[in-house]
């Protein structure tokens, strides 16, 4: 499924209600288990989940290496110019920096 696959699966849930009325069963099912669904995500996320932190991050560690092993990702993305259009408050290349712009593509 794609992401606004599983944007549009969250329409029609009442995401409050749903939250509100999670239980303790409900949160230990989810954790159980192996392939979660939408209701699954609300509950890990629920009020109600924050009383099996450690449960979940040992499920987290476990789907982590998984997939990825025992490895360290790191990575920092390569600049070619400080133009940009949008305006993300923590970056110093937002639209509203007052900075020289700069662009190391070649145009004619
Ligand atoms: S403002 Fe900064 S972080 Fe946001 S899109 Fe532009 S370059 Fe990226």
């Amino acid at each position: 499924m794609s992401f606004y696959g599983v944007i549009e699966s969250y329409k029609n849930i009442d995401i409050d209600r749903y939250m509100n009325n999670v239980t303790d069963e409900d949160v230990i099912k989810s954790l159980s288990k192996e392939n979660l669904d939408e209701y699954d995500l609300l509950n890990l996320l629920s009020k109600k989940a924050s009383n099996y932190l450690e449960e979940m991050a040992q499920k987290a560690n476990k789907i982590t290496n998984q997939y990825f092993g025992k490895t360290i990702c790191l990575y920092t993305p390569m600049y070619i110019a400080n133009y940009c259009i949008n305006k993300c408050v923590y970056c110093g290349y937002n639209l509203e920096s007052k900075i020289k712009r700069k662009s190391l593509i070649w145009k004619k």
